[in-house]
């Protein structure tokens, strides 16, 4: 994809270099970021273009702690020493960034999850709260994706929603998409449904004025994938791997080892959903845990 800028209203533009950084100027001369870009490349590409309009970075609120949003940001800080905010938990995560693959892969990372798609370049961040964020912007929390992410709203009434949600194209290729907690993601889609703005802005998905067929479309996608699962299940018991295989066959996704990490640690967060709800359970049989369904 071709990195751009572009201005969407008077004081508000959008980045794209294959995930969306929203830049919101606070005057003629001073900007600020939500986000930072996948990585230090990309946080060049932005540097470079607010440089070039005579601009100052002053901070980059963080939506949330996963690479492709805070790769930037330790360069851009470096650079510029702009302020870095990010929400609690997720601050957490932006210094030692080593955490989110070894999350992933559940133990010692291996070093093929230690590269910077995963494993950002540690940036410390300070607590982001009302009180830190510039006249005319709002805050939200987006939970449900990772452990605490938050969306922001401009007086201009442009959103940026960060990762709440994936586009239509996106979800074909990858029907699998990153959650941690499915029922906090359904409520996040269901409160995105009643927000009214002029523009909404994802990290992954083209920006709209309308989102509602969407929201909609990322909704059905969960539901099909528990109700995959469940179907898998219902046809017989299934230890964790054997699971995951019939998963991968029936989305026809491609087993390699990162993944089987990657996607696996998606449908552990579905499996805890469908246990809490009563759905499936787990039983030890010689020795291996098996999950079926209720
Ligand atoms: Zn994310």
């Amino acid at each position: 994809m071709e990195f751009e800028f572009r201005q969407v209203t008077n004081k508000t533009y959008y980045f794209n270099d294959t995930n969306r950084v929203l830049l919101y100027k606070l005057d003629d001369n001073n900007v600020v970021l939500f986000d930072s870009g996948k990585n230090t490349h990309a946080g060049k590409k932005i540097l470079n273009i607010i440089r070039e309009n005579g601009w100052t970075l002053k901070a980059i609120y963080l939506s949330h702690s996963h690479a492709d949003h805070m790769g930037g940001a330790a360069y851009l800080k470096a650079e510029t020493g702009c302020e870095v905010y990010a929400p609690e938990f997720e601050r957490h995560l932006t210094i030692p960034t080593i955490i989110e693959p070894g999350f992933m892969y559940g133990g010692f990372p291996p070093k093929e999850m230690c590269l910077p798609f995963l494993c950002a370049e540690p940036c410390p961040s300070k607590l982001l709260t009302d009180s830190v964020l510039p006249p005319g912007i709002e805050m939200f929390p987006l939970p449900g994706h990772t452990f605490n992410m938050y969306g922001f709203k401009t007086d201009e009434d442009i959103y940026f929603l960060a990762d709440a949600y994936v586009g239509s194209e996106i979800l074909s290729k990858h029907p699998v998409t990153f959650l941690y907690d499915v029922e906090k993601y359904l409520e996040t889609l269901d409160m995105l449904e009643l927000k009214s703005g002029k523009y909404f802005i994802a990290a992954h998905a083209n920006p709209s004025n309308s989102i509602l067929r969407v929201l909609s479309k990322n909704r059905e996608n969960v539901l099909e994938v528990l109700d995959t699962i469940v179907s898998i299940l219902k046809e017989d018991d299934c230890n964790y791997d054997q699971l995951l295989a019939k998963v991968f066959t029936h989305f026809h996704l491609i087993m390699n080892f990162i993944q089987h990490y990657l996607v696996g640690c998606i449908i552990k967060s579905y499996l805890m959903y469908l246990r809490n709800e009563g759905l499936v359970s787990t039983k030890v049989v010689e020795n291996q845990l098996l999950w079926y369904s209720l």
